[in-house]
């Protein structure tokens, strides 16, 4: 059972509540609009920050919502202080993980703070090549925890002396499309009162197919990105079991009906695994698959995690792969943070090797250092 806390959280009252609260509380109404971008100030961390509302206001409001669903809990900075992992404690003690990544104007491009963002505390679909699959599913997020971990992704980066949030990827722990209601709320209030451009977020599924459909009649037009892994559906239901459910003949044509309704290009995401995933025929009949539905491909060559022999190709049988890719927009994504243990679940997996995550998923108190 979740023990949720009673008071509304701030960041997910929607106007019309946040009025209603305002009257209720006998607070102007012209206030509730200052409380609605409130949490969205990259140096606010607390009400107590919002200096254009008296004192006695923002004690009375303290009382009534709650300002965050989530604190940091843990910090680790890696790519020279360019990627902020965050382990985020929930409300019952439990914790996820939450990466604020900084990228630098390059050329035409402008500067980027992205916020990877977890959905569910674990994850039920079980791929075996995941941290996040290995733990199973704790539960799943609300739309408050969701959207607070964008918030403390904002603080990090405005700590660290980098600028705002500017794009948000579901790629943290858990399958944001088997908790689609906090999934969809989420979004609505990222493109809402956080002023983050549906174009700019971007949710990972690993192909919960009615889940697509859902997104694609209630959230804005936000980028899919399909966790595909394997072009044949013998291998995929080995690499993401959820398959056997809605094999990739569904997901594809899911994902397009997703395309032609936003106007979105999809994006397919390929870990690719040594001597698992990286075969010719895989590429070849993954490069027929992207140029069939005009998708964009992200290759990640596989994080090595605790327990698996499995890992990255031979360098030279990734070079073969990519190759096999040509006249398909390709992007070969750097492991950001791969000495913070970067990909999903592994800050949180390497946290629990140490004995400083519980086995029920709470932390245990930092250690003092013997002789401090
Ligand atoms: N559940 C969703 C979103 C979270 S996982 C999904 O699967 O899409 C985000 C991405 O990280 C997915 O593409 C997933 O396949 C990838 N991933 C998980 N473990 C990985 C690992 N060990 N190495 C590289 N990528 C990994
Ligand atoms: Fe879940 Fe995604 Fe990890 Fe698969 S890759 S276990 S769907 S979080």
């Amino acid at each position: 059972m979740v023990l949720m806390h009673p008071a509304p959280a701030l960041s997910t009252l929607d106007d019309a509540g946040l009025r209603t609260l305002c009257g209720r509380l006998g607070i102007p109404e012209y206030r509730a609009a200052q409380l609605r971008a409130a949490p969205w100030q990259p140096f606010v961390a607390t009400l107590d920050d919002v200096r254009q509302l008296p004192t006695e206001l923002r004690s009375t409001f303290d009382a009534q919502v709650r300002f965050s669903t989530a604190t940091v809990a843990a910090e680790r900075t890696a790519d020279a202080g360019a990627t902020i992992k965050l382990l985020c404690g929930l409300d019952d003690s439990l914790t996820v993980e939450t990466v604020a990544m900084e990228t630098p104007a390059r050329g035409a491009s402008r500067r980027r703070g992205t916020a990877c963002v977890s959905s569910q505390v674990g994850c039920a679909v079980g791929c075996p090549f995941c941290a996040t699959g290995r733990m199973g599913l704790r539960r799943s997020c609300t739309a408050a925890e969701i959207v607070d971990q964008v918030r403390l992704a904002g603080h990090a980066l405005h700590r660290h002396g980098f600028g705002p949030v500017t794009h948000v990827v579901y790629m943290g722990m858990g399958e944001p499309l088997a908790n689609a209601a906090a999934t969809i709320e989420s979004l609505h209030v990222l493109t809402g009162a956080a002023g983050i451009s549906a174009r700019r977020i971007t949710v990972s599924t690993s192909g919960v197919v009615p889940g697509i459909t859902r997104l694609q009649r209630e959230a804005p037009p936000v980028t899919l990105a399909i966790s595909l892994h394997a072009a044949t559906d013998e291998l995929r239901n080995r690499l993401v079991p959820l398959n056997r459910a809605h094999p990739i003949a569904a997901l594809l044509s899911a994902a397009g009906s997703y395309a032609s309704a936003t106007g979105r290009r999809i994006s397919v995401e390929w870990c690719l695994i040594g001597g698992v995933n990286d075969s010719l025929q895989q590429a070849q009949a993954l490069r027929e698959l992207a140029r069939s539905c005009g998708a964009h491909v992200n290759v990640i060559p596989m994080n090595r995690i605790e327990g698996s022999s499995w890992g990255p190709p031979d360098p030279e049988v990734a070079r073969q792969f990519l190759h096999q890719l040509r006249g398909v927009q390709v992007t070969v994504r750097d492991t950001r943070g791969g000495d913070v243990d970067a990909a999903c679940g592994q800050l949180r997996a390497s946290l629990e090797a140490r004995r400083e995550l519980r086995p029920d998923g709470t932390l245990s108190p930092p250690r003092t250092a013997v002789g401090a």
